[in-house]
């Protein structure tokens, strides 16, 4: 005889219906209870380990029928046949007939001794006779897609009503119920004492629990579709209400950042939607399509896009050693991936805005989602596997009916969720630094150009210039350090591309343009043609410039300019020398520190820093001390989150307040200039006292090396970056203190210009070769001449050969830059002539912008 099992919120209400059923199929049958919860307080809700106990208690040969109330009753029975074993599933059938009249219905069936087929047939038949008795047209609707009721119609009072009231409403927003609005309306609905379940009435898809973000999207709800929302409990009517005003709000999708078909020309400026880990989606860019954004990095390149993604994860396929450990194991990773996935919502929207740093609210329901977190608990509890195979398992299973919907956008969330799932096997596992640098996937000696919505300093430090042959960000400007550092590899860049860049599909061709600033997506094949003949005249130049790049650079009049490289750490040594170098104007330190896993010990950056200086080899050597804070963060090193980065606790504000920091990173310089051409710079000074607290650390640091026998020099230069406005404006008051300055344009022109270097929508303001910034750097070069003093000029700008004569003309004598810009910096001095150069840059102080300066240059 077939047994039954009720599925109900209430146990009351189980109890109740079995008594019910158990009158009607008589003292044999078996039925199983799986009512309420254990938990004091709120004993209201369902839970799939009771429904596996209720199908044992009612288990028979021929077979189980189960019926549920609503909402999580129905995910509960799903995870519960999960859960059991193989052999037994397929004996047990799940129903959507009503409960009370089906279990009726199924008692008097099952107690005649039917199949269960037909005991399943007559559960779901059970309310054909009420509701042709109450609304005669309700019976005609098959019951699976009975078309609900209008909102206060008269229907609305009927059978309806009995499972609640219900909502109908057409999706406006363009790509339908996508990851955010999706999210949006879960934790809307999460937010009531209510059964929330959504169906898809056009295309008949559902109910779907409201609570669950995989189960909602896998309704495939896409513009212009009608849904069905059914509500039931003491807060049915207020959660409708809310998810209608949710809905006339377009479920917080703002109109003009609904996703359009692209064409032609587009210069999307805003903040891309998806950062961290996350790949890219939107919808592709039509062929032809010509996206503008900033030039990151000189040079044009021509390939198939590569999208940036979390490096893979294997997770490995050993049993379970223990299953309540494993468990445990992977609740842990689970808020640690929260952890980080909260930290970079609150970068973006800082950065940006609220709206764009919403998809991650999205990314953070995968991590709660029941249609995840239910088979993974099965995996390890009920199948023994471990915590990172049921983890993986369960991501595969839910991204494979992501990929199965119709909607292409939709689909693409599949990536999002295998990314976020990356993310917590990087955690499980343990694998060293936040998620990992994220890699782009090359087909076996093929290059590309790397496609990614901004990267970190690190992942820009680690491109392979064999594989890359270009990069396009949808975020960041043209001094951030991941342009610098692509600049430094001299692979060409183009970045704050913005939202267009999000739909340009893996293997795309691009053409991307490094001086312009555009990417053009399929181009034509003239394109592709003119495109390659300036990467070859380009070559030709490079080629031609390098074959002098190792005689000293002197003006057309006979003045030397000292044209250095700016580097991150031993690795860019000896590419800077065969550059042809003249000694290292800036040593970012700071990036031992980012690619290091623990604060790197004294003796650690001592290696490091004498590594750099024997590989110069004697010429001379700037080390920057520590500069991070703003875009620069150390994971070892947890700082508060500030609200304006860029004017916090960076650089020497840093060093000072954590002097021990300081302290260590001195003494490891002392120690190699004990041997070598070494001099000290400090970053972000904007005050004299500053510079004494750190020239007494320095002290402090000799004294101590010097007790303890080490070798350390008597005398070593001390100067500071000059990238504050206040710093330049008041330089005079600087000079007794320093032996020499270096000028970082970069964050004096973003200072001065009030302009984020790192937020596309501003960062072209930001530019050194502005007016504003170059009377601050006249003003520097002439005090510092006045006081004998030495200046450098060590941003970006120093690289650029439009540049090169106006900043000669400013008095500047020494250059430094990304080790590839050298060769044609040098020629670019070359060509210059001293006398025209001043005339040059008196036009140009006097001029009204930085387009009417790079308007004046010579070329
Ligand atoms: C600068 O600000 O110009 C500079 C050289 O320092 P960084 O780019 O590392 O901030
Ligand atoms: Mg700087």
């Amino acid at each position: 005889m077939v047994g039954l099992v009720l599925v109900c919120h209430s146990a009351k209400l189980a109890e109740g219906v079995a008594e019910l059923a158990a009158q009607m199929g008589g003292e044999s049958l078996r039925i199983g209870v799986a009512g309420g919860l254990d938990r004091p307080g709120n004993a209201l809700g369902t839970d799939a380990v009771r429904v596996v106990r209720a199908i044992e208690e009612a288990w028979s040969e021929d077979g189980v029928l189960v019926l549920m109330d609503l909402g999580s009753a129905v995910l509960s029975a799903e995870m519960a046949l999960d859960l059991l074993p193989e052999e037994r599933r397929d004996h047990v059938v799940l129903t959507e007939a009503p409960l009370v009249e089906g279990a009726v219905a199924a008692a008097v069936a099952a107690g005649l001794g039917d199949s269960l087929e037909k005991v399943a047939e007559e559960a779901r038949g059970a309310l054909a006779a009420k509701a042709s008795h109450l609304t005669p047209q309700a019976a005609l609707e098959p019951l699976r897609g009975t078309p609900l009721a209008e909102e206060g119609s008269a229907q609305a009072g009927t059978a309806e009503a009995a499972r609640g009231p219900t909502l109908r409403l057409t999706v406006e927003n363009a790509s339908g119920l996508h990851a955010r609005p999706a999210a949006t309306l879960v934790r809307t609905a999460a937010g009531f004492n209510a059964d929330v379940t959504i169906s898809n009435a056009t295309t008949d898809r559902g109910p779907a629990s409201a609570r669950s973000l995989n189960a909602v999207a896998t309704l495939g709800v896409r513009h212009g579709d009608e849904i069905l929302v059914r509500a039931c409990g003491p807060q049915a009517e207020e959660a409708l209400a809310a998810i209608r005003r949710l809905a006339d709000d377009d479920f917080g999708d703002p109109r003009e950042a609904r996703p359009q078909a692209a064409a032609g020309a587009q210069t999307g400026r805003s903040l891309p939607v998806e950062v961290g880990a996350a790949p890219l989606s939107g919808p592709p860019p039509a062929p032809g399509s010509v996206l503008t954004g900033l030039p990151g990095s000189p040079g044009v390149a021509v390939g198939k896009a590569r999208r940036l993604r979390a490096a893979p994860v294997e997770a490995p396929d050993g049993p379970s050693e223990d299953r309540d450990a494993d468990w445990d194991a992977l609740e842990r990773a689970l808020s640690a991936t929260a952890h980080d996935i909260r930290r970079a919502r609150a970068s973006v929207a800082s950065r940006a805005s609220d709206y764009d740093a919403a998809i991650f609210d999205a990314h953070l329901l995968f991590l709660e989602d029941e249609a995840l977190l239910g088979p993974a608990r099965g995996g390890v509890m009920r199948d023994g596997k471990n915590a990172a195979r049921a983890w993986a398992d369960a991501v595969a299973a839910a991204a494979a009916a992501w990929q199965a919907l119709d909607d292409p956008y939709q689909r693409a969330r599949a990536a999002d969720l295998r990314s976020v799932g990356d993310q917590v096997l990087y955690h499980l596992l343990d694998l060293p630094a936040d998620f990992g640098p994220r890699v782009a996937s090359f087909d076996a000696g093929a290059a590309g150009i790397v496609v990614a919505l901004d990267l970190t300093p690190a992942e820009a430090a680690g491109l392979d210039p064999a594989h890359v042959l270009g990069v396009a960000c949808a975020f960041g400007g043209p001094t951030s350090h991941a342009a610098i550092l692509a600049r430094s590899l001299g692979i060409p860049a183009v970045v704050g591309v913005g939202r267009a860049l999000l739909g340009v599909a893996e293997g795309t061709l691009l053409a991307l343009d490094g001086e312009a600033g555009t990417v053009t997506v399929d181009p034509p094949a003239a394109r592709t043609a003119a495109a390659g003949d300036r990467r070859e005249r380009r070559a030709r130049e490079e080629a031609e410039a390098q074959t002098r790049a190792h005689l000293p650079a002197v003006t057309r009049d006979g003045t030397v300019v000292h044209v250095a490289a700016n580097v991150a750490g031993p690795g860019d040594v000896r590419a800077a020398v065969a550059a042809g170098a003249d000694g290292v104007g800036l040593l970012r330190t700071e990036f031992l520190f980012l690619e290091a896993d623990h604060l790197p010990t004294e003796d650690e950056q001592e290696k490091a820093y004498r590594a750099v200086a024997e590989g110069l080899g004697g010429r001379p050597l700037t080390l920057r001390t520590l500069d991070v804070g703003a875009d620069k963060q150390l994971p070892y090193l947890p700082l508060e989150q500030e609200q304006n980065p860029n004017l916090g606790l960076r650089g020497i504000r840093l060093g000072l307040s954590h002097p021990e920091l300081l302290i260590g990173q001195l003494r490891a310089a002392l120690r190699v200039a004990a041997d070598h051409p070494v001099r000290v710079m400090f970053p972000m000074v904007a005050t004299v006292d500053e510079v004494r607290r750190a020239r007494e650390l320095l002290d402090g640091a000799r004294a101590s090396l010097t007790a303890a026998g080490a070798a350390a020099p008597e005398r070593i230069e001390v100067g500071i970056m000059v990238e504050v406005p206040a710093a330049a404006l008041m330089v005079e008051a600087f000079v007794p203190h320093v032996d020499f300055f270096s000028l970082g344009t970069n964050d004096l022109a973003q200072y001065v210009l009030a302009a984020d270097r790192g937020n596309a929508e501003v960062a072209a303001l930001a530019d050194a070769l502005h007016p504003a910034v170059l009377r601050l750097i006249d003003r520097v070069a002439r005090a510092a001449a006045e006081g004998g003093r030495s200046v450098a000029v060590c941003g970006e700008v120093a690289g650029d050969p439009l540049a090169i004569p106006v900043l000669l003309g400013l008095g500047i004598t020494e250059l430094s830059m990304a080790a590839a810009r050298i060769p044609l910096a040098k020629q670019a001095v070359r060509v210059t002539d001293a006398g025209a150069a001043r005339q040059l840059a008196a036009r140009a102080l006097a001029a009204e912008s930085a387009a009417a300066v790079r308007e004046l240059g010579p070329r």
